[in-house]
């Protein structure tokens, strides 16, 4: 099969951002200049922040310059303090928000069918310092709300969502972003909806909503009065003119992820020792990523990275390693690997195949020959 299997001639990453025609946006950039606002809640940021209200159906929406501020200022507006419990297996971002806030993360493992917190495992991490939860729906693979919610009912914790991967998915019909008491979405450029750099914030309950949308523009309430300290978390009206137009793209990508991903999925199932993730009954996946389990039976997941990388195709080794590995969190009582099993299996069996929906049938093929090649071998 070796033979017949030649490297790409160009490098094939792992994603590609969403981009409108530079003519599409040069028209927002003249309205832009015309306007001569280019931050501090203009027109952009308006329309930008209503379409999203409106394509998640929830009013209670800020608008962050990216992911990573809207969490910290959540934190904040929560008044959130000494340790919550989250998850190991997620962006750096995640834990990293919780420490800039003096807030101890406390790692609780994950289920092994969803990559999520384990709600099973979070009661057990209960002390009379526990704030919060703060769960990841990592991949776009959405958490056990359910379940998370009725732990933290149980001990009046709050839920934290980093639905960064999250764009799109859904629960029961319903959008990631009507659970917990405040989720967080990332508009970075790596995103499936994307602004370049961007954020935002859900907050279910409005006096809190009111606090972040004061802690994001560093407490000023009036000219006269600045109420606390606040930080700058203001999305550019440049930044919200690439989001209107990306926004259109995000249905189409949708689907075309899909096609990828149906592709993927068919030609990988037989392969001893592959398994994809199942996305389990009435959720709804947001296509941000494409793991694939690879099982240390006939070859490691670091030999098909490895492999992938001679054909000039460039997966990554998302999320690994676990953030309760990194030198800033591993002395954590929480952190010890024994405690973590299963984000310990899944981080040293997981890789992310390239996935965009401009990733054309006969690529996908051609990934899907070479991982074949590569576990046969
Ligand atoms: C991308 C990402 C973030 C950070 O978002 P930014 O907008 O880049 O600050 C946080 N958490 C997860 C899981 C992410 O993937």
């Amino acid at each position: 099969m070796a033979g017949t299997l030649q490297a790409f001639d160009e490098p094939i990453y792992v994603t590609r951002p969403l981009l409108p025609s530079i003519d599409d946006y040069k028209g927002q950039l003249q309205e832009i200049w015309q306007s001569q606002w280019l931050t501090n809640v203009g027109a952009k940021h308006v329309a930008l922040q209503d379409a999203l209200a409106n394509f998640f159906e929830n009013e209670n929406i800020a608008l962050f310059n990216n992911g990573t501020t809207a969490l910290f200022t959540a934190c904040r507006a929560f008044r959130l303090s000494g340790e919550v419990i989250t998850t190991p297996f997620t962006f750096p971002a995640t834990p990293h928000v919780l420490s800039w806030n003096h807030i101890t993360p406390v790692f609780a493992d994950i289920d092994p069918l969803t990559m999520t917190l384990d709600p099973g495992k979070i009661e057990q991490l209960i002390t009379d310092r526990t704030s919060a939860i703060l769960a990841v729906h990592a991949y776009g693979i959405p958490c056990d709300v359910e379940r998370i919610q009725s732990v933290a009912d149980r001990y009046s914790l709050r839920v934290l969502y980093d639905a960064a991967h999250a764009f799109g998915a859904r629960i029961e019909g319903r959008p990631v972003t009507d659970f917990g008491d405040a989720t967080m979405l990332s508009f970075h450029a790596t995103k499936l909806f994307h602004t370049a750099e961007g954020g935002a914030l859900f907050v279910r309950d409005p006096l809190v909503k009111d606090r972040v949308d004061l802690l994001k523009n560093f407490g000023i309430k009036d000219e006269l009065t600045v109420l606390m300290p606040g930080i700058n978390g203001k999305l550019s009206e440049l930044h919200a003119a690439l989001g209107l137009l990306t926004l259109k793209m995000v249905a189409g990508e949708r689907k075309n992820r899909q096609v990828v991903a149906e592709i993927y999925r068919s030609r990988l199932a037989d392969i001893d020792g592959i398994s994809v993730p199942n996305i389990r009954c009435g959720v709804e996946n947001s296509y941000q990523n494409f793991p694939i389990l690879i099982e240390d039976k006939h070859v490691t997941r670091d030999e098909v990275f490895e492999g992938l990388r001679q054909f000039n195709v460039f997966s990554r080794k998302y999320f690994y390693p676990l953030c309760s590995d990194y030198s800033c969190y591993r002395m954590l009582p929480s952190a010890h690997p024994s405690y973590l099993p299963i984000a310990h299996k899944v981080a040293s069996q997981v890789l992310c195949l390239p996935f965009y929906g401009a990733l054309k049938e006969d690529i996908v093929t051609r990934i899907c020959d070479i991982i074949h090649y590569l576990v046969d071998k």
